[in-house]
């Protein structure tokens, strides 16, 4: 399996990092995890078209977190040639944002339909909600109580805490023997440690508390308490066994140079391998 962090952003700007966004590859296919802003440029770059995706899984419905989601839509939409649904995974309250992304999107689709004689349907998506307790329903697809199975990749979800944003969800993906954990955005809690338990890798999203405390504006302290520090997304990594931590959507962004700090403050937790860069980091996970 193969990580490729797309965009290490966040909602504070950083003209070199897109919006949150990770390509996870395995076992030929190529899965999507949230689509901040700049995701398909990014996943152009890593060789990877919307036609190719084999599914968009969405953690939470924070808007940087789907910023370009009716990009994706469009885009896997008009670069398709054979009407290929996109499966969309994501927590409850999904289908309602994808269907408003559609309805928002209905001049661009009439348009285009009556311009095209090869394109005379709507862009096709199936989305499916998750949350604890829940199995990926994807009718056609062989469904388990642990999660699905298909082609040999193996995806399952847990809750995560984000609170107030709810509900949100941590996915885990297994492939040939190996798994990675995408934890998106929360702060520590039971459900992602036994989620993440043993797996080869875990993607955490994370906040440098020492730098954010010190901001003066509130409206950027409030992250605060809903985000996971370096320090906490390393404390569950060494929690849940994980061989390697991947750290991404740095807020504040990640200075170029400065890499070291951010991984000893994981090192005080966590023995080990940190992974951690700008946009494009290549991670290969077996
Ligand atoms: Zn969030
Ligand atoms: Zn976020």
């Amino acid at each position: 399996m193969e990580i490729t962090l797309l965009g290490t952003g966040s909602p504070m700007i950083d003209p070199n990092r897109a919006g949150p966004s990770t390509l996870v590859a395995a076992g030929g296919q190529a899965f999507l995890v949230d689509c901040g802003r700049g995701v398909l440029m990014r996943a152009a770059a890593a060789g990877v078209g919307a036609a190719n995706l084999t599914a968009l899984l969405l953690t939470h419905l924070h808007s940087d977190h789907i910023t370009d989601l009716s990009d994706v839509i469009t885009t896997r939409w008009v670069t398709t040639f054979v009407p290929t649904p996109l499966p969309i995974i994501g927590p409850p309250g999904t289908k309602a944002v994808v269907e408003a992304t559609l309805a928002a999107l209905a001049p661009d689709i009439s348009y285009r339909i009556a311009h095209h004689a090869d394109i005379t349907e709507p862009p096709s998506v199936q989305v499916h909600e998750f949350s604890e307790g829940q199995v990926w329903d994807s009718g056609g697809q062989e469904r388990s109580d642990s999660g699905i199975n298909t082609d040999g990749v193996r995806i399952t979800v847990a809750p995560t805490d984000h609170r107030p944003v709810e509900p949100t969800i941590a996915f885990r993906i297994e492939h040939g023997g190996a798994s990675v954990v995408l934890a998106g955005d929360t702060v520590p809690c039971s459900s992602l440690d036994e989620l993440a338990r043993g797996a080869n890798a875990l993607v955490h999203t994370v906040i440098r508390k020492d730098l954010v405390e010190q901001m003066p504006a509130q409206r950027i302290r409030d992250i605060l308490d809903y985000h996971s520090s370096v320090e906490q997304a390393a404390a569950t990594a060494a929690r849940a066994g994980v061989g390697t931590l991947v750290l991404t959507h740095y807020v504040p962004p990640l200075v170029p140079g400065q890499e070291d700090q951010w991984r000893a403050l994981a090192a005080g937790e966590f023995d080990g391998r940190v992974e951690l860069g700008n946009d494009l980091l290549r991670v290969s996970v077996d």
